[in-house]
């Protein structure tokens, strides 16, 4: 099997961006966000199972349909937040540079 993993990411990520765009449309706002960012991951979950373990079910497209959408709803999460939970998205983005800063120059 080859493996051409940056080439794969970058599709994903046009993917995961499609969908974003997608998912912003259909639901406006972040009321419960987290909630939904859990059902795509439990469906993620599902549909590697029944790949394997009932595959009249789902395939390899159905599994990776649910990894971009658990993907789309994770990045919602970081960057518009969830109205039910005091998480700031601006916040959020500079403590983890200031964080990943630090980290960088402890490596130095
Ligand atoms: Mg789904």
């Amino acid at each position: 099997m080859e493996l051409n993993t940056t080439a794969r990411t970058n599709q994903f990520m046009l993917d995961v961006i499609d969908e974003i765009v997608r998912a912003r449309t259909k639901h406006k706002g972040n009321a419960h966000q987290l909630a939904a960012l859990s059902e795509e991951h439990g469906e993620l979950a599902q549909a590697m199972l029944q790949r394997d373990y009932e595959p009249d079910k789902k395939d390899d497209g159905d599994v990776y349909l649910e990894a971009v959408q658990t993907a789309a709803m994770a990045i919602r999460v970081a960057t518009e937040g969830d109205s039910t939970f005091g998480y700031n998205p601006t916040n959020g983005a500079a403590i983890y540079a200031a964080k990943m800063k630090m980290r960088e120059g402890a490596k130095e």
